[in-house]
């Protein structure tokens, strides 16, 4: 069944964590993708002792600025492996998040500490998600069963009863000439992102929508929480409009804005549009210094399948959403958790991979129940224009904030604890 031996050893080893690991024995798992959702898969799995090969087509692992929200269920993941400790001295801790209104100020703020008791982390990381990469390999370059595959593009993917493969261009991205070579394994997990090679090697549907603006995420060390009273490090700020986000990470604030449909790119990343948005926000007699610029599609958009046969499909590549929530990273990495504790069941110890039937489940329900349809209903709800359905939405959220009870329910959702929760009820 393992037809490339030569990126595979088998040998007895001690996780960096110090405990022995499970003896390494002839299976053998593909990634693609070296996002946080592969690597957190390539962890889980080379940690039970199998041998993985992740593939990535860029030369160098991401570290643009893109999720910057660790909630709860993901950290109490995470800490399986030691990493959340890693992780915490590099982020901010975020123990409160408000709701504003761009002209009233703070409408309600929730207290994340209502969590205690129902996770180990209750608060929010601020933190970049490259981190959580960057900590991965350091991880995953310790394991002598581990081959992580650099300028690698996953092309054509075909399975039988036995074992899946797939044909990867070698040298993706550099200036040297490029080869193929296939590699074969039990199973195929296709991290590789939105426009997932894999899914879509595989005819697999992405149903959804693309929303007809793009999302304009602007950072500054410009200190807004010395401007706006009681700022907290996470603030959705509704505004009939223009809304923003404002996102607190260690050295830097985020504002998310919304675009136009009719406004080009290049105009959008001007200068000139950058700092007009940022002037409307809060007037400055300078101009604000920028530190990065990035303007993105947004899609709600979940696969028809999440497993074919051996090709298993997560995070990204599985489903996407807005950014309203800080859900697509979280969810992408519960995926992984979800789907390689199965496979470990399946290759160690024998168990019947209809588990895979059930990752679907599990993970497909909550893509689509929970994550795609709280992202959508927090981006209707930020921009909202009509006054009244904007006075009714602030006023209950009032009211929730007011009462402990109810604000704990809200957390739990806004949290994820609820769709983790809500996964492991799917049989
Ligand atoms: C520009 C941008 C900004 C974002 N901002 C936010 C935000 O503000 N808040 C938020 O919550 N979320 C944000 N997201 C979403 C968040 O980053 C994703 O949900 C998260 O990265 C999902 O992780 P993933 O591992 O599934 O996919 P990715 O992180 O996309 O990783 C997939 C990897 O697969 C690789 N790959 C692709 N095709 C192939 C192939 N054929 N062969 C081999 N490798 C391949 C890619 O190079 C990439 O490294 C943003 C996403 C983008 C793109």
């Amino acid at each position: 069944m393992l037809k490339n031996p030569k990126s595979v050893r088998h040998e007895n080893h001690t996780t960096p964590a110090g405990n022995v690991a499970a003896p390494v024995r002839a299976h053998h798992v593909l990634i693609a993708g070296a996002g946080p959702v592969g690597l957190v898969s390539a962890l889980t799995l080379a940690t039970a002792g199998i041998a993985v090969t992740v593939f990535e087509r860029n030369t160098t692992a991401a570290e643009d600025l893109r999720a910057s929200t660790f909630h709860p269920p993901t950290m109490d993941l995470l800490a399986r492996f030691g990493i959340t400790d890693e992780l915490l001295p590099q982020g901010l801790v975020a123990r409160y998040t408000q709701q504003r209104d761009r002209k009233d100020g703070l409408i309600a703020e929730f207290d994340m500490a209502l969590l205690a008791g129902e996770t180990q982390h209750p608060f929010r990381l601020q933190c970049e998600q490259w981190k959580l990469s960057r900590l991965l390999m350091a991880r995953l370059a310790k394991f002598p069963h581990v081959t992580l595959m650099f300028g690698a593009d996953v092309g054509s993917v075909r399975q039988d009863a036995d074992s899946v493969s797939v044909d990867v261009r070698i040298g993706a991205g550099s200036q040297t000439q490029t080869q193929s070579q296939t590699f074969s394994g039990d199973y195929l997990i296709g991290a590789d992102g939105s426009w997932s090679a894999v899914r879509q090697a595989l005819g697999i549907e992405f149903e959804g929508f693309t929303y007809p603006e793009r999302f304009l995420v602007v950072s500054t060390a410009f200190q807004f929480a010395d401007h706006f009273p009681k700022l907290s490090y996470v603030n959705y700020v509704s505004d009939p409009q223009e809304w923003c986000v404002l996102l607190r990470v260690p050295t830097l604030w985020r504002v998310l804005f919304p675009t136009r449909a009719d406004e080009t790119d290049d105009a959008v990343l001007s200068d000139a549009s950058i700092q007009a948005r940022l002037q409307n926000l809060l007037p400055q007699s300078e101009p604000y210094q920028t530190v990065h610029r990035t303007l993105y599609k947004v899609h709600q958009r979940v696969a028809k399948e999440f497993r074919r046969g051996r090709v298993i499909l997560a995070g990204d590549a599985a489903h996407i959403n807005n950014p309203l929530g800080g859900m697509g990273m979280n969810g992408g990495v519960q995926d992984a958790f979800n789907l390689c504790d199965k496979l470990v069941d399946i290759l160690n110890n024998g168990a019947s991979d209809t588990l895979l039937d059930r990752y679907q489940r599990q993970r497909r329900s909550v893509a689509i129940e929970y994550i795609n349809a709280n992202t959508a209903r927090n981006k209707k709800n930020i921009e909202e224009r009509d006054p009244e359905a904007r006075r009714k939405t602030q006023d209950e959220l009032r009211a929730i904030a007011a009462n402990p009870v109810a604000a704990k329910d809200y957390l739990r959702k806004t949290s994820m604890i609820d769709a983790l929760e809500r996964a492991q009820a799917i049989t």
